[in-house]
């Protein structure tokens, strides 16, 4: 008979939840999850069209060598293999003159790969460069003056960055990681962004998933719930956390069961931990939230894609554009991301993008690619899908270094997890992951 530690009870499916649960299985706790939507995997999710039988993500998810939670979660659902990695930093990129540029450090890692792939990025000169080690270096030593300013736009006018490595580096940068523009960027949280990313070899290395996050998140999730007999329910909220003293005593379902157990992990997103005021104050403040919008075309023919796509990267840039990326998903599928659309203005209507049609959405993006290569060959375009994420994440700003909670409450058995929370890190899925393995660790340190 397996001794199991004591019982745990998780309020949400995301990757935090899911997290948290299978660390804490691993650690012999029994773990029951209640996620009160149809499926596991929150914000990381894919649609399943029946009568395709096609299967798309709500929105590429990039990682990255830092992703270390991540890593070690996928290694135990056994899909690490189901990502493309570079070994070395390279990203490509085409801009409005139907030039490619390409920040390549393939052949050195870490800060020697970084350092070269700057160095031979022809859309940046040696002034433009030298600005931008100004920014690097007083991140990675945290012994500069510019650091005094409240957001990475502040920190970039301190700097006198060049008009080229604000549009070439930082904005692209920006979007990418935080999912919002420079003025939106916590420094604190930039600074340590920079220097985990610089901090070991192999961190700056990009992986993009090879195959659906359903895939490579969700069933294996799932499998690995029922191999080690972790319970599961799904369409069941949780709405309250009952407490006494300073113990959470159990948490209620919306059809008011109690649902008892030793510890509990609330899991739940940014936008609901308001619902438990009770145990959660944010005295009224809350996080901002922001969009990312994912185009995914279907084609007829392979043609654009073989154009995009000129060799075994999967993943390219565009600069000086609307659309911030483009990845390949097949021979006949391809998908288009823009980044922080609640602060982009179309350029056919003028509208902010998150209140534009689909059909301004979809024109914007073939226009982009016309703009942006050389052959542009029309694609076939069988069919247009398009995903608006409201709530993609949260906005890093400088509010939401003292908004995000720590992963202990003040109460003995209750603990918070989820990408907002005090991670150190953006809104993203190592957060999430992160938060989920920090309750786990904080549970059995308890025992000791
Ligand atoms: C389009 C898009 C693109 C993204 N791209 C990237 C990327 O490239 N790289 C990256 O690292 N990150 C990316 N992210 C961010 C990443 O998806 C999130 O940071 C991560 O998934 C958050 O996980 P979470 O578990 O913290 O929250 P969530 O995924 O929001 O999970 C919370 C869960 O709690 C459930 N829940 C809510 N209320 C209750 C309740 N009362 N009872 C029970 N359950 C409840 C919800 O239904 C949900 O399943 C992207 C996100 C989106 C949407």
């Amino acid at each position: 008979m397996i001794i199991k530690n004591g019982k745990v009870i998780i309020a949400g499916g995301g990757l935090a939840g899911i997290s948290a649960a299978v660390f804490l299985n691993k650690k012999g706790y029994e773990v029951e999850l209640y996620e009160s939507t149809p499926k596991l995997g929150g914000r990381t999710f894919s649609y399943i069209d029946k009568f395709s039988n096609r299967i798309y993500d709500n929105g590429k998810h990039i990682l990255a060598g830092w992703y270390k939670n991540t890593l070690d979660l996928l290694e135990l659902l056994n899909t690490k293999d189901k990502l493309f990695k570079n070994h070395s930093f390279f990203l490509r990129f085409y801009d409005n003159n139907k030039e490619m540029h390409e920040l390549d450090g393939r052949g050195l890692s870490g800060k020697a790969g970084f350092i070269k792939a700057l160095l031979k990025y022809r859309k940046l000169n040696f002034n433009d460069i030298y600005a931008i080690s100004k920014v690097i270096y007083a991140c990675n030593f945290r012994t500069n003056k510019y650091l005094s300013a409240s957001n990475l736009k502040e920190i970039l006018e301190s700097t006198n960055q060049t008009t080229n490595s604000i549009e070439y580096f930082w904005k692209p940068l920006s979007v990418s990681i935080f999912n919002t523009s420079t003025e939106n960027v916590s420094t604190k949280l930039f600074a340590r962004v920079i220097e985990n990313a610089l901090s070991e070899k192999g961190n700056l290395d990009l992986l993009v998933p090879t195959d659906s996050l359903h895939n490579v998140f969700i069933d294996s999730a799932q499998r690995y719930f029922r191999n080690e007999d972790i319970k599961f329910s799904l369409s069941h909220r949780i709405v309250s956390v009952e407490t006494s003293g300073n113990k959470v005593s159990y948490l209620k379902d919306s059809n008011g069961n109690k649902i008892e157990g030793d510890e509990f992990i609330l899991a739940v997103p940014f936008w609901k931990a308001n619902e438990f005021k009770n145990v959660f104050n944010l005295n009224g403040k809350h996080l901002q939230s922001s969009t990312i919008i994912t185009i995914h075309l279907f084609t007829l023919n392979d043609e654009i894609i073989k154009e995009l796509f000129i060799d075994e990267q999967p993943m390219i840039g565009f600069l000086d554009t609307t659309i911030d990326w483009a990845f390949k998903e097949s021979n006949n599928h391809f998908s288009i991301v823009i980044s922080g659309a609640d602060n982009i203005r179309s350029p056919i209507s003028g509208k902010v993008l998150t209140d534009c049609t689909k059909e301004e959405i979809f024109g914007i993006c073939i226009s982009d690619l016309i703009k942006s290569l050389k052959e542009f060959s029309f694609p076939l375009i069988e069919k247009y899908k398009i995903i608006k994420e409201k709530r993609a994440t949260f906005v890093p700003d400088k509010d939401s270094d003292e908004l995000r909670p720590s992963n202990k409450s003040k109460y003995d058995n209750l603990f918070f997890a989820g990408d907002w929370t005090d991670t150190g890190y953006p809104s993203t899925i190592e957060s999430a992951v992160k938060s989920g393995k920090i309750c786990s660790e904080l549970i059995n340190e308890k025992k000791l």
